[in-house]
């Protein structure tokens, strides 16, 4: 039993089948939640995410983890580390096109955001001559939708 709906499995199972991977139970559980999800999620926020639905197996914490790094390094998936320096993870693939998180300040919640075209190219207006940009973090933070629409004060 997976936690995640059919059409999620389903999507997760084409992706792994695309990279010409083995598809295994946990691949497919953890791939589904992360499609699933509205934000980048922990390793504890997969785990607990999976293990929720009264019939799902418990997932092993290793292999937990290792299937999340592993669909990092096949880009079905990348990471993202917040101010509390734990590693968030998004079924986005990671190294194509620049894109930036918005941190809730109010849930700790951390969004991936649009795809932004432009935004290497500003990127590279504010670096001084010779510099060579490899990396970008760029992190928003605010109140997610949710937590705005809750009023001030928020739920932290
Ligand atoms: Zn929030
Ligand atoms: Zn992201």
């Amino acid at each position: 039993m997976t936690t995640a709906p059919l059409e999620l499995t389903d999507r997760a199972r084409e992706l792994l089948r695309a990279r010409e991977v083995r598809v295994t139970q946990p691949r497919l559980r953890v791939l589904a939640e992360l499609i699933g999800a509205a934000e980048a999620l922990s390793h504890l926020e997969v785990q607990r995410r999976l293990e929720q639905a009264p019939a799902a197996e418990p997932i092993d914490r290793v292999t937990l983890y290792r299937v999340l790094e592993w669909l990092v390094d096949i880009d079905l998936a990348h990471r993202v580390s917040g101010p509390d320096r734990v590693f968030r993870y998004s079924a986005r693939s990671g190294g194509h096109v620049l894109h930036g998180h918005f941190r809730c300040a109010s849930c700790q919640r951390m969004f991936c955001l649009e795809e932004a075209p432009g935004m290497d190219r500003l990127i590279g207006a504010m670096l001084p001559a010779g510099f060579t940009g490899e990396q970008v973090e760029l992190t928003v933070s605010g109140r997610c939708g949710h937590c705005a629409a809750a009023g001030a004060g928020g739920t932290a």
